[in-house]
């Protein structure tokens, strides 16, 4: 009889639960086999400098290449590589990834500006990190100056004093820090000050209601003028509209990269932007 009653406690049993379960023990294996066998594929979304639309720089983003599935964004499998640690590989899959064709774009006469990448917190907790960002400038011939590394604030804010460190650590080489999807974590302004950052990332949330909502608008201004009294460079993400665009002109907004200039795109359509882009430069037109 009481045999019978445990059973019954079963009926809380969902086939869903289950199957979301087996899902998530799929997902983890088939990414430690894109790692093994780099499936991963680097986009790349140009920056611009919003008062002369020239692009100054791309940012790197992951796609998965999936042998099934096709291609998978990075919302769908980063959390997971973030929780089994497999990120720290990844990261620096993409970075070699992203360092090398960058590099080709330099060798062709190209100008691609600043190349800049995602980093995982737990990245900047590794001990050969440093060493391993310089080998990749040894193996790239890349100089600090033209990468930049962007940490979410949410991320930095979790163990800000060990932020700092590993902050100074990386700034000393020479790259440029970015703080990445800014105003939906909790700086204090305190810390803000302290991070060797170099420029501060609106988030795209902030912007995709502009100008119409209130609060965003205010927000955006807010972020703007903040960065610029700590003298940080500051640039908005997720600009899809003239709407959008004016209104940071209008509020001196220096820089920006959203779906209005272009989608992250292949290499080889990022390549066709950089030469069009060359070729809209007035110093270029005259030559040829
Ligand atoms: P993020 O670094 O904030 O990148 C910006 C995201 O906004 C990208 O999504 C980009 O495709 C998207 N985006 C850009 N312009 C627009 C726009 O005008 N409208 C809209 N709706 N979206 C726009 P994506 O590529 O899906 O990447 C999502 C996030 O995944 C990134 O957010 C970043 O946090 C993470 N991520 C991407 N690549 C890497 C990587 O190599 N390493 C790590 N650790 N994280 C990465
Ligand atoms: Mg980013
Ligand atoms: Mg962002
Ligand atoms: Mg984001």
């Amino acid at each position: 009889k009481a045999k019978a009653d445990g059973r019954n406690t079963c009926r809380f049993y969902k086939p869903e639960f289950t199957e979301r379960i087996l899902e998530r023990v799929r997902l983890e294996r088939q990414l430690r086999q894109a790692v093994d066998d780099d499936q991963f594929v680097v986009y790349f979304q140009p920056q611009y400098e919003l008062s002369t639309q020239n692009i100054i720089g791309m940012e790197a983003l992951i796609r998965w290449q999936h042998p099934d599935k096709g291609l998978i964004f990075p919302d769908s499998f980063i959390p997971l590589a973030e929780e089994t640690g497999m990120i720290i590989d990844i990261d620096r899959l993409m970075m070699r990834a992203s360092m090398s064709q960058f590099k080709s774009w330099l060798a062709d006469g190209l100008k691609p500006g600043v190349l800049s990448m995602n980093l995982s917190m737990l990245q900047l907790d590794q001990d050969d990190f440093i060493e391993f960002v310089k080998r990749c400038f040894l193996d790239y011939e890349l100089e600090p100056a033209s990468i930049m590394f962007e940490v979410t604030e949410t991320q930095a804010m979790l163990k800000p004093e060990q932020t700092v460190i590993a902050l100074k650590q990386l700034s000393a080489l020479g790259v440029g820090l970015a703080i990445d999807d800014f105003g939906t974590g909790f700086s204090s302004l305190s810390y803000l000050k302290k991070f060797p950052v170099n420029k501060i990332k609106i988030d795209r949330s902030f912007i995709s209601d502009l100008p119409e909502d209130r609060d965003d608008a205010e927000l955006t201004r807010a972020i703007i003028s903040l960065s610029k009294s700590l003298n940080l460079d500051v640039i908005a993400e997720g600009i899809e509209s003239k709407d959008h665009l004016e209104f940071l002109l209008c509020h001196h907004c220096d820089e920006g990269q959203g779906y209005l200039f272009s989608k992250p795109v292949p290499a080889e359509k990022m390549r066709l932007l950089l030469e069009t882009s060359v070729k809209n430069q007035p110093e270029r037109v005259v030559q040829t």
